[in-house]
């Protein structure tokens, strides 16, 4: 009997003990492979991210010499009416913590009956739930999650597809929807062997600088590997194990993904709320009229901050972001606009290529200063200072900020310090940073002095 292999955020061959495991359990070496297009991630995935996956399944579906099956509605529907059609003794599935994909699991593995869905591996290194304290509880803070990560270690590369594999499509498979118009937006190539090309041209030549480069925006210093990882087109176990002792720094990175992993398996509304409940209902966000006005020029990059601007346009130019400007735009949102970071956090998940529920939500938190081991709120970033340590020449800022190609080296963050500073139609600032600063700290003071339960009355 064959056995179905449902990939969702495993698009590859390589390493992929859940494809291993149907390709064991059918005995006769038959599998379906197959993906379901699920409306209901489908739809809110935004198009960046629907042309990505697109490419990535066409990708896929060519290395399963065209047999890749897509069905297209709900997937306990789907993956019943695929493992019935083909008479499938299993369906085969890497687990998803995920608040959502754990759901859609258990319906699934209901309409299944008879037939088991069997969970191998996961999209992590060590899946979350593993990494516990000696109670038992789970981790809330990064570095003693780290060590306790490293202490428990992960299982070595699962290896590749063995000769005499056949991919059978049991069934007449739909076409992949028309890729949405991005636009002037070129997305990268997507693919399992894109992510190894990827991966080798950053172990190559940036991986040994990694921790002195990665925070500058101006240079290529990070692997530029997010959206490789986001759909399991090389899995993270596969990177840790190229890494040497020396590699600590990138082997970190890797691991904050986990950790954000684990602490939304443990709070699923932490993907919505702020851990600190009290940044949700005691901070004085800004929701009087000119606060849809303040988010559209910050999503548009039209605030007058050349460094926050430029992160606003490299993400809707690329789909993408470098982690130091995401960082600095996020407090700009939350402690100099006084907006909300859920907000922000949307607007993420609408263009970012490589936009994850667990990192995206948990780095806003982080930055916003209400999650789990945040970055503390009265660390306001200052905007122009970030942009002259980690853009000292102004490339990054010119790159994407035409309006300022005009003006040489690191002056491009300080316009209104230089003549003709604003003759290419560059926007005024839209708040005076060292007011709203002051501002978001004295609203930090008020509301500690709160219950944690209190609700404070909200901005006109
Ligand atoms: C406000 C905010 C929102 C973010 N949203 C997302 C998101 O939606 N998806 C996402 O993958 N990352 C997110 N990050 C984390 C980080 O910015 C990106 O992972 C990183 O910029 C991706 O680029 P890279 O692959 O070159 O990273 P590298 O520096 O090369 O790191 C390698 C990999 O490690 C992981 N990683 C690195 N830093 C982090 C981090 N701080 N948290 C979690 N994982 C990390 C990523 O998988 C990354 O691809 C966010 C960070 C912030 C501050």
């Amino acid at each position: 009997m064959p056995a179905v292999m449902w990939f969702r955020r495993d698009l590859r061959l390589l390493d992929n003990p859940a494809l291993l495991a149907a390709i064991e359990a059918s005995g006769d070496g038959r599998v379906v492979p197959l993906f379901v297009l699920d409306p209901a991630l489908w739809e809110p995935a935004g198009h960046v991210r629907q042309a990505y996956l697109i490419a990535s399944l066409s990708s896929l579906n060519d290395a399963l010499d065209g047999h890749l099956l897509i069905r297209g509605g709900n997937p306990a529907d789907v993956v019943r009416e695929v493992a019935r059609a083909s008479g499938a003794a299993s369906v085969h599935i890497a687990a998803d913590f995920g608040p959502y994909g754990r759901r859609r699991d258990e319906a699934v593995e209901q309409a299944l009956g008879d037939v088991p869905l069997v969970r191998t591996g996961s999209p992590y290194a060590v899946a979350p739930g593993r990494v516990t304290k000696g109670d038992g509880t789970s981790y809330r803070v990064f570095t003693p999650f780290y060590r306790a990560w490293m202490n428990h270690g992960w299982r070595a590369p699962a290896g590749d597809v063995p000769t005499g594999t056949i991919w059978w499509q049991a069934l007449e498979s739909q076409a992949l929807p028309a890729a949405p118009d991005l636009g002037s937006i070129q997305l990268p190539a997507a693919g399992e062997q894109a992510a190894w090309e990827r991966w080798e041209a950053f172990r190559s030549s940036a991986l040994a600088d990694y921790d002195a480069q990665r925070n500058r925006a101006d240079l290529t210093g990070t692997s530029v590997m997010g959206h490789h990882l986001k759909w399991g087109e090389i899995h993270p176990r596969s990177l840790l194990a190229e890494l040497s002792d020396t590699d600590e720094v990138f082997r970190k990175e890797i691991c904050w993904r986990e950790f954000y992993a684990e602490v939304l398996e443990q709070r699923p509304d932490s993907a919505r709320v702020s851990l600190n409940a009290r940044f949700d209902t005691g901070m004085r966000w800004n929701t009087g009229p000119d606060a849809d006005e303040a988010f559209t020029a910050w999503a548009q990059g039209r605030t007058g901050y050349p460094f926050v601007d430029a992160g606003m346009r490299q993400l809707r130019a690329e789909g993408w972001m470098h982690n130091r400007v995401r960082m600095v735009v996020a407090s700009f949102l939350v402690k100099d606009l006084h907006l909300q970071w859920q907000r922000g956090a949307a607007e993420f998940m609408h263009w970012l290529r490589d936009g994850d529920i667990a990192s995206n939500a948990h780095g806003w938190q982080w930055t916003a200063g209400c999650g789990t081991d945040a970055s503390p709120f009265y660390r306001v970033f200052n905007p122009v200072a970030q942009g002259l340590r980690f853009d000292p020449d102004g490339d990054y800022v010119r790159r994407y900020v035409p309006e300022l190609a005009h003006l040489k080296g690191a002056s491009a963050h300080e316009p209104w310090d230089q003549p003709g500073g604003y003759d290419h139609g560059y926007p005024q600032r839209i708040v005076d940073h060292k007011i709203e600063r002051e501002v978001a700290l004295a609203d930090l003071a008020a509301t500690k002095a709160l219950s944690p339960d209190s609700t404070r009355d909200r901005r006109p």
